[in-house]
Protein backbone atom coordinates (compact mmCIF):
# COMPACT_ATOMS: atom_id res chain seq x y z
CA UNK A 1 0.00 0.00 0.00
CA UNK A 2 1.52 3.42 -1.05
CA UNK A 3 1.59 5.81 1.79
CA UNK A 4 -0.13 8.39 -0.73
CA UNK A 5 -3.63 5.92 0.11
CA UNK A 6 -3.10 6.53 3.24
CA UNK A 7 -2.66 10.43 3.14
CA UNK A 8 -5.52 10.92 0.87
CA UNK A 9 -7.74 8.86 3.74
CA UNK A 10 -6.82 10.86 6.35
CA UNK A 11 -7.37 14.17 4.49
CA UNK A 12 -10.90 12.35 4.00
CA UNK A 13 -11.47 11.94 7.18
CA UNK A 14 -10.18 15.32 8.47
CA UNK A 15 -12.00 17.52 5.75
CA UNK A 16 -15.79 15.56 6.58
CA UNK A 17 -18.23 16.52 8.96
CA UNK A 18 -19.78 13.26 9.93
CA UNK A 19 -18.32 9.57 9.15
CA UNK A 20 -19.82 6.57 10.23
CA UNK A 21 -18.21 3.25 9.78
CA UNK A 22 -19.64 -0.12 8.39
CA UNK A 23 -17.69 -3.25 9.58
CA UNK A 24 -18.08 -6.84 8.87
CA UNK A 25 -16.51 -10.31 9.41
CA UNK A 26 -13.25 -9.17 7.93
CA UNK A 27 -12.47 -6.79 11.02
CA UNK A 28 -13.17 -9.71 13.62
CA UNK A 29 -11.05 -12.68 11.71
CA UNK A 30 -7.73 -11.15 13.02
CA UNK A 31 -9.24 -11.90 16.39
CA UNK A 32 -9.25 -15.63 15.38
CA UNK A 33 -13.17 -15.31 14.83
CA UNK A 34 -13.78 -16.90 11.26
CA UNK A 35 -15.86 -15.76 8.72
CA UNK A 36 -18.84 -17.69 8.90
CA UNK A 37 -19.64 -17.76 5.46
CA UNK A 38 -15.90 -18.49 4.34
CA UNK A 39 -15.20 -21.76 2.91
CA UNK A 40 -14.68 -23.82 5.99
CA UNK A 41 -16.37 -21.17 7.72
CA UNK A 42 -19.21 -22.23 10.51
CA UNK A 43 -22.44 -22.21 7.65
CA UNK A 44 -19.99 -25.00 5.79
CA UNK A 45 -20.67 -26.60 9.02
CA UNK A 46 -24.01 -25.96 9.96
CA UNK A 47 -26.83 -26.03 7.19
CA UNK A 48 -28.21 -22.44 8.21
CA UNK A 49 -31.66 -24.08 6.96
CA UNK A 50 -31.13 -26.25 9.59
CA UNK A 51 -29.60 -24.64 12.49
CA UNK A 52 -28.99 -20.58 11.53
CA UNK A 53 -33.42 -19.96 11.79
CA UNK A 54 -35.65 -18.96 14.18
CA UNK A 55 -38.57 -21.88 12.53
CA UNK A 56 -35.22 -24.33 13.44
CA UNK A 57 -34.88 -23.07 16.99
CA UNK A 58 -38.85 -23.30 17.85
CA UNK A 59 -38.88 -26.91 16.29
CA UNK A 60 -36.24 -27.85 17.92
CA UNK A 61 -33.83 -24.95 20.21
CA UNK A 62 -31.30 -28.21 21.41
CA UNK A 63 -30.44 -28.61 17.76
CA UNK A 64 -30.15 -25.42 17.32
CA UNK A 65 -27.75 -25.18 20.44
CA UNK A 66 -25.23 -27.24 19.12
CA UNK A 67 -23.97 -24.86 16.38
CA UNK A 68 -24.70 -22.13 19.40
CA UNK A 69 -22.57 -23.73 21.76
CA UNK A 70 -19.42 -22.92 18.84
CA UNK A 71 -20.46 -19.53 18.99
CA UNK A 72 -20.58 -19.41 22.35
CA UNK A 73 -16.45 -20.15 22.24
CA UNK A 74 -15.98 -16.96 20.23
CA UNK A 75 -17.09 -14.88 22.97
CA UNK A 76 -13.79 -15.65 24.27
CA UNK A 77 -11.85 -13.62 21.36
CA UNK A 78 -10.22 -10.28 22.12
CA UNK A 79 -10.49 -7.26 20.42
CA UNK A 80 -7.68 -6.76 17.85
CA UNK A 81 -5.35 -4.04 16.98
CA UNK A 82 -7.76 -2.71 14.28
CA UNK A 83 -10.98 -2.77 17.00
CA UNK A 84 -8.36 -0.51 18.89
CA UNK A 85 -7.24 1.70 16.20
CA UNK A 86 -11.33 2.40 15.27
CA UNK A 87 -12.01 3.52 18.77
CA UNK A 88 -9.31 5.63 19.02
CA UNK A 89 -11.04 7.63 15.85
CA UNK A 90 -14.44 7.74 17.61
CA UNK A 91 -12.40 9.45 21.21
CA UNK A 92 -10.89 11.76 18.87
CA UNK A 93 -13.56 13.01 16.91
CA UNK A 94 -12.93 11.59 13.73
CA UNK A 95 -15.47 8.88 13.32
CA UNK A 96 -19.26 9.13 14.92
CA UNK A 97 -20.43 5.81 15.30
CA UNK A 98 -20.19 2.36 13.84
CA UNK A 99 -22.79 -0.18 12.13
CA UNK A 100 -21.76 -3.20 12.62
CA UNK A 101 -22.78 -6.69 10.78
CA UNK A 102 -21.05 -8.87 14.09
CA UNK A 103 -22.67 -10.11 17.06
CA UNK A 104 -18.77 -10.92 19.04
CA UNK A 105 -19.08 -6.97 20.76
CA UNK A 106 -15.67 -6.54 19.75
CA UNK A 107 -16.02 -2.86 18.91
CA UNK A 108 -17.64 -2.36 22.60
CA UNK A 109 -14.94 -4.32 24.10
CA UNK A 110 -12.17 -2.28 22.10
CA UNK A 111 -13.91 0.86 24.04
CA UNK A 112 -16.22 2.02 20.85
CA UNK A 113 -19.03 4.19 22.35
CA UNK A 114 -21.83 3.89 19.80
CA UNK A 115 -22.44 1.31 18.06
CA UNK A 116 -25.45 -0.09 15.78
CA UNK A 117 -25.67 -3.67 15.74
CA UNK A 118 -27.73 -4.96 12.50
CA UNK A 119 -27.97 -8.75 13.58
CA UNK A 120 -27.93 -8.43 17.42
CA UNK A 121 -25.66 -9.39 20.34
CA UNK A 122 -24.16 -12.91 21.74
CA UNK A 123 -23.51 -10.96 24.93
CA UNK A 124 -27.38 -11.57 26.38
CA UNK A 125 -30.00 -13.73 26.05
CA UNK A 126 -33.70 -14.19 26.64
CA UNK A 127 -36.44 -16.78 27.06
CA UNK A 128 -38.43 -16.98 24.24
CA UNK A 129 -41.31 -18.66 27.33
CA UNK A 130 -41.50 -15.55 29.69
CA UNK A 131 -39.30 -13.24 28.53
CA UNK A 132 -36.44 -13.16 31.01
CA UNK A 133 -33.13 -11.81 30.08
CA UNK A 134 -29.64 -13.08 30.69
CA UNK A 135 -25.93 -11.76 30.13
CA UNK A 136 -23.20 -14.29 28.54
CA UNK A 137 -22.00 -15.06 32.01
CA UNK A 138 -24.75 -17.07 32.57
CA UNK A 139 -24.82 -18.94 30.14
CA UNK A 140 -21.61 -19.82 30.55
CA UNK A 141 -21.89 -21.21 34.12
CA UNK A 142 -24.60 -23.42 32.54
CA UNK A 143 -24.89 -27.26 30.64
CA UNK A 144 -25.69 -26.93 27.06
CA UNK A 145 -28.58 -26.02 26.47
CA UNK A 146 -29.11 -23.52 28.76
CA UNK A 147 -32.36 -23.13 30.29
CA UNK A 148 -34.71 -20.13 31.88
CA UNK A 149 -33.96 -20.78 35.55
CA UNK A 150 -37.85 -19.39 36.13
CA UNK A 151 -39.31 -21.69 33.50
CA UNK A 152 -36.84 -23.61 32.30
CA UNK A 153 -37.74 -23.21 28.82
CA UNK A 154 -34.32 -23.32 26.64
CA UNK A 155 -33.06 -20.00 25.64
CA UNK A 156 -32.12 -17.57 22.77
CA UNK A 157 -29.32 -15.84 22.12
CA UNK A 158 -30.80 -12.08 20.95
CA UNK A 159 -29.04 -12.85 17.76
CA UNK A 160 -30.87 -12.10 14.37
CA UNK A 161 -31.59 -15.30 12.58
CA UNK A 162 -31.76 -15.49 9.25
CA UNK A 163 -35.35 -15.84 8.73
CA UNK A 164 -35.53 -12.56 11.23
CA UNK A 165 -35.85 -8.94 10.22
CA UNK A 166 -33.56 -6.72 10.75
CA UNK A 167 -34.70 -5.20 14.83
CA UNK A 168 -36.14 -1.50 14.41
CA UNK A 169 -34.18 -0.37 16.77
CA UNK A 170 -31.36 -1.48 15.02
CA UNK A 171 -32.46 0.21 11.79
CA UNK A 172 -34.07 3.13 13.25
CA UNK A 173 -30.23 4.09 15.02
CA UNK A 174 -28.45 3.32 11.72
CA UNK A 175 -30.61 5.83 10.15
CA UNK A 176 -29.78 8.19 12.74
CA UNK A 177 -26.16 7.89 12.55
CA UNK A 178 -25.92 7.95 8.78
CA UNK A 179 -28.12 11.19 8.85
CA UNK A 180 -25.67 14.02 7.34
CA UNK A 181 -22.86 11.42 7.20
CA UNK A 182 -20.40 12.70 4.48
CA UNK A 183 -18.08 10.25 5.03
CA UNK A 184 -18.52 5.89 4.97
CA UNK A 185 -15.82 3.71 6.06
CA UNK A 186 -16.40 0.36 5.17
CA UNK A 187 -14.13 -2.46 6.48
CA UNK A 188 -14.18 -5.73 6.52
CA UNK A 189 -17.16 -6.57 4.30
CA UNK A 190 -17.91 -7.17 0.78
CA UNK A 191 -21.53 -5.26 1.90
CA UNK A 192 -23.58 -8.24 -0.08
CA UNK A 193 -26.02 -8.44 2.86
CA UNK A 194 -28.96 -6.13 3.05
CA UNK A 195 -29.52 -3.90 4.76
CA UNK A 196 -25.85 -3.17 5.04
CA UNK A 197 -25.81 -3.61 1.37
CA UNK A 198 -27.67 -0.20 0.46
CA UNK A 199 -25.77 1.85 2.63
CA UNK A 200 -22.56 2.64 0.43
CA UNK A 201 -25.05 3.66 -2.41
CA UNK A 202 -27.39 5.52 -0.01
CA UNK A 203 -23.75 7.39 1.37
CA UNK A 204 -23.08 8.04 -2.57
CA UNK A 205 -26.28 9.34 -3.31
CA UNK A 206 -26.31 12.23 -0.95
CA UNK A 207 -22.97 13.32 -2.51
CA UNK A 208 -20.72 12.01 0.18
CA UNK A 209 -17.53 9.32 -0.26
CA UNK A 210 -16.40 6.11 0.46
CA UNK A 211 -12.76 4.53 2.27
CA UNK A 212 -12.69 1.10 1.56
CA UNK A 213 -10.84 -1.39 3.98
CA UNK A 214 -10.73 -4.92 2.51
CA UNK A 215 -7.66 -7.36 1.62
CA UNK A 216 -9.49 -8.12 -1.84
CA UNK A 217 -11.35 -4.18 -2.87
CA UNK A 218 -14.77 -4.94 -3.96
CA UNK A 219 -17.14 -1.84 -3.38
CA UNK A 220 -17.83 0.61 -6.52
CA UNK A 221 -17.41 3.91 -6.32
CA UNK A 222 -14.45 3.99 -3.33
CA UNK A 223 -13.28 7.37 -3.10
CA UNK A 224 -10.02 5.86 -1.39
CA UNK A 225 -9.26 2.53 -1.35
CA UNK A 226 -6.60 0.66 1.42
CA UNK A 227 -6.35 -2.62 0.28
CA UNK A 228 -5.29 -5.12 3.03
CA UNK A 229 -5.71 -6.37 6.82
CA UNK A 230 -8.02 -4.48 8.88
CA UNK A 231 -5.57 -4.08 12.00
CA UNK A 232 -2.44 -2.40 9.44
CA UNK A 233 -4.95 -0.79 7.58
CA UNK A 234 -6.47 1.07 10.85
CA UNK A 235 -3.28 1.58 12.27
CA UNK A 236 -1.09 3.16 9.43
CA UNK A 237 -4.57 5.24 9.10
CA UNK A 238 -4.24 6.37 12.61
CA UNK A 239 -0.95 7.54 12.47
CA UNK A 240 -1.09 9.13 9.16
CA UNK A 241 -3.73 11.14 11.89
CA UNK A 242 -1.22 11.45 14.17
CA UNK A 243 -3.21 10.10 16.85
CA UNK A 244 -2.00 10.06 20.02
CA UNK A 245 -1.96 6.43 21.47
CA UNK A 246 -2.19 5.27 18.07
ZN1 LIG B 1 -38.49 -18.26 31.18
Amino acid sequence: MSDRAFKQAAQLLRQSRKTVALTGAGVSTESGIPDFRSRDGLWARFDPMEYGTLDAFRRDPAKVWQMLAELIGLADARPNAGHRAMSLLEQHGFLQGIITQNIDGLHQQAGSRRVVEFHGSLQSFSCPACGKGYVLEDIRRQAMPPRCTVCAAILKPDVVFFDEQIPPTALREAEELLAGADLLLVAGTSCQVAPAAYLPDMVLSRGGVLIEINPAPVLAGAAVVLAGGFSEMMERLVEELAIPGG
